[in-house]
Formats: structure tokens, C-alpha cells, sequence
């Protein structure tokens, strides 16, 4: 059994949250250990992981729930009606030196299944929403809402404070200092403050203390009691909406930017690929010019009866030969060609009548100095062309 019976300390309290007129009945009291001063587990990456709530915001928590009830909600989900309220706390030293914020909730009696949740342990644990005043570096002290108060959001971006100090490691931290507004208390599967949870009702602990110093005469409803609230949401109080559209609107500039870079840079490659190949199409036309003025220069020789390099080497090398032979008639063995090939035909003209006479009928080779009537008329005709042919040339 978690619900609590009604103790005269808790009715008093019921009524002031709940009105006088409301049937006390109807509303299901529990205890439950809302948050501590021990860091917060579960937010590891997040600006809050292990994140402190100071003793004194505790107090201050615990506050705030007395003067105005806080709803009860589930999962944090503050669309539609809330199931109860969170209309009591204290701040409660733990064994371990904490201070934990301890209270009572009340459901209503319309939330059979919820009750039933509860009693059964299917819901267990609590976790408190509310927005801090300052979030303080636990090495220097920095504060990151007043940074942020000052449109500086990096550090809450970053989780670095101004001297360095990034969040999650070597221990730096948060502390949540101040209470700027307390949201609402959500039923969770998990909480997110260490041991946040529904107390049994054979662990309950509140409200002793309150009763003697009720019977004795002293209002429990003043800041004597330390009252303390925690947090688990706290990330949404920070506007993170408004510093992701930020953020987001930054990134879809940067991405703008980026494809009118890309854009320009195929436009470029377009018009170097345009250029390139333009001057691959030039370069192969003044080629193709340079082929063809060669074809038609030699199609032109050959068009005019030019002989061809072939035909002149030919001429040129039996033009060599004669003048050879005839220097060798004049006694010179080793006579070498004239490079002007016309002094040769010169020569060979000079000496026409030894040269025919060095060609033999037949094709028979005859000795120096022999028959001139060797070589036939059609022969000394093709011979005198022949040379008459290179030297008009
Ligand atoms: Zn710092």
C-alpha cells in the first residue's frame, strides 16, 4: 500500500492546495523524493550531465511548491488536464549529506489507472520540472544564462564555458542556482534525478516533525520548512527551440552558399571543357590543312610531270655512275661525285662520245676504250633524254 492514510497534517495541507469546498476523498496522497542535490544521472552528452542543484535551490524549490501547488503531469507532457498536484515539500538531509526535496502528491479519483500504477509499482518514479535562475560553471562560476541573456549562446552551445571548462570532462559540470520558474512534477518510468521516487507508505517520512511543530503551535506553512523541487527538463526552459531555429537557419545559409559554389564550379568546368575542345577541333583543322596542302602540292608535281624524289634519286645515282666510269677513263679510280649533280651532267655532256662508247650493245660490259657502235641509237636516245631530263629539271 503507497497511498497514504490522511494524517491531520495532510488534510490541512489538502485543503489549502485543493480548496475548501473539494471532497478530500476523492484525492489519493503519496510521498515521493522529487529530486536531491546528488548530480543528476541520465544526461550524459547534455549541458546538464551530472548537473547539481544547490541546497539552497532545493529550498527554494520546496518553496515554491507551498506558495502555489505545481501540477502533476505524465512524462512531462503538458498538453491536457493534469492527473493531481504536487502540493507539498520539504528539504530532507540524506544519510549521505545530500539534501533530497521530499513531498506529497495527490491524484485525482478519476485516474483508476494511474492509482493503480502506482500502487502496483508500474510507476515509481517522479522528476521535476523547473527553470533555474543562473547554471554556473562548477569550476569558475560562469554563468551560461547570463551569457545567453546577453545573446551569447555558445557556451550553452558548445557546453564551454569562457575560461575553457567543457562540460563532461574532468568532472566540470553545472550548478543550477535560483529558481526562475518551477514548470510541473511528471509520473515517469525513470526519473531523472538519482532516486526520485514514490515512497511507501511504510517509508514515509514527511510530516512528523511538521505535526509536532503543528501541535506546538507554529505554522507548518512558513519557510521554515526547507522545500526543494528538481530538475529534469530543464533543457526545454532554455529556449533550445529558439537557438535550433538559429542554428538551423545558419545551416540552410551555409547550404545555399554551398550549391551556388558547386554551381558555379560545373559552370566553370563547362566553359573550360568548351574552351578545350574548341581548340582540340582548331588544332585538327590546321592539321587536316597542312595534310592537304601537302597532297595538293604533290598532286600538282605530279599533275605537271614533275618527277618524283624517287625518279630523281634514280637519275641521280645512274648520273653518278657515268661520271664515274669517265673519270675512271681518264685514269681516276676513286673519283668522287660532285655534290652540284649538274657539274656531273656537264662533264658527262663534255664527254658524251667516250660515254657511248663505254656502253656496250646488248647490255655486255666491255672494256675502257672499246666500241662506241656497242651502244644502239634507241639506247644513246633513252641515255641523252635521261640526262637532258634531270638538267632541264
Ligand atoms: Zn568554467
Amino acid at each position: 500500500m503507497k497511498e497514504l492514510v490522511k494524517t491531520p497534517f495532510i488534510t490541512a495541507l489538502l485543503t489549502k492546495a485543493a480548496g475548501p469546498d473539494v471532497d478530500l476523498n476523492k484525492l489519493h496522497v503519496f510521498e515521493v523524493r522529487a529530486t536531491s542535490t546528488v548530480p543528476l544521472r541520465g544526461k550524459k552528452g547534455t549541458i546538464f550531465e551530472r548537473a547539481t542543484i544547490s541546497p539552497h535551490t532545493i529550498s527554494l524549490l520546496a518553496k515554491s511548491v507551498n506558495e502555489d501547488a505545481v501540477p502533476l503531469m505524465m512524462d512531462h507532457e503538458l498538453d491536457g488536464a493534469p492527473y493531481g498536484k504536487f502540493f507539498y515539500a520539504e528539504s530532507v538531509p540524506m544519510e549521505s549529506g545530500d539534501i533530497e526535496l521530499r513531498g506529497y502528491i495527490y491524484v485525482d479519483d478519476s485516474e483508476e489507472v494511474i492509482l493503480t500504477k502506482l500502487e502496483t509499482g508500474s510507476i515509481d518514479e517522479v522528476s521535476i520540472q523547473f527553470l533555474s535562475s543562473h547554471m554556473l560553471c562548477s569550476e569558475c562560476g560562469f554563468d551560461y544564462f547570463e551569457a545567453a541573456a546577453n545573446d551569447n549562446f555558445l557556451p550553452l552551445m558548445s557546453h564551454t564555458c569562457e575560461q575553457g571548462h567543457v562540460i563532461g570532462r574532468e568532472g566540470v559540470h553545472v550548478r543550477l542556482v535560483g529558481v526562475e520558474e518551477m514548470i510541473e512534477l511528471s509520473l515517469v518510468s525513470r526519473g531523472a534525478a538519482k532516486n526520485s521516487k514514490i515512497i511507501g507508505s511504510s517509508d514515509a517520512m514527511l510530516g512528523e516533525s511538521a505535526q509536532r511543530l503543528a501541535a506546538s503551535g507554529v505554522d507548518v506553512r512558513n519557510d521554515y520548512y526547507c522545500t526543494a523541487s528538481i530538475n529534469d527538463e530543464g533543457v526545454n526552459d532554455v529556449d533550445f527551440k529558439d537557438l535550433t531555429a538559429k542554428l538551423t537557419a545558419l545551416t540552410d545559409d551555409k547550404i545555399d552558399l554551398a550549391t551556388k559554389l558547386v554551381a558555379a564550379e560545373a559552370q566553370v568546368t563547362a566553359l573550360t571543357s568548351d574552351r578545350d575542345s574548341e581548340k582540340a577541333r582548331a588544332d585538327s583543322a590546321e592539321a587536316q590543312v597542312t595534310k592537304l596542302t601537302e597532297a595538293a602540292a604533290t598532286a600538282s608535281q605530279e599533275a605537271e610531270g614533275v618527277p618524283t624524289s624517287e625518279t630523281v634519286t634514280a637519275m641521280s645515282a645512274l648520273i653518278g655512275k657515268n661520271y664515274v666510269a669517265l673519270k675512271a677513263l681518264d685514269g681516276e679510280a676513286d673519283a668522287n661525285v660532285p655534290e652540284d649533280i649538274t657539274e656531273a651532267v656537264k662533264f658527262i655532256e663534255d664527254n658524251q662520245a667516250r660515254l657511248s662508247a663505254l656502253i656496250p650493245a646488248g647490255g655486255v660490259t666491255v672494256q675502257a676504250g672499246g666500241s662506241q657502235g656497242n651502244l644502239t641509237e634507241g639506247q644513246k636516245k633513252l641515255q641523252i633524254a635521261q640526262v637532258s631530263a634531270f638538267k632541264s629539271n
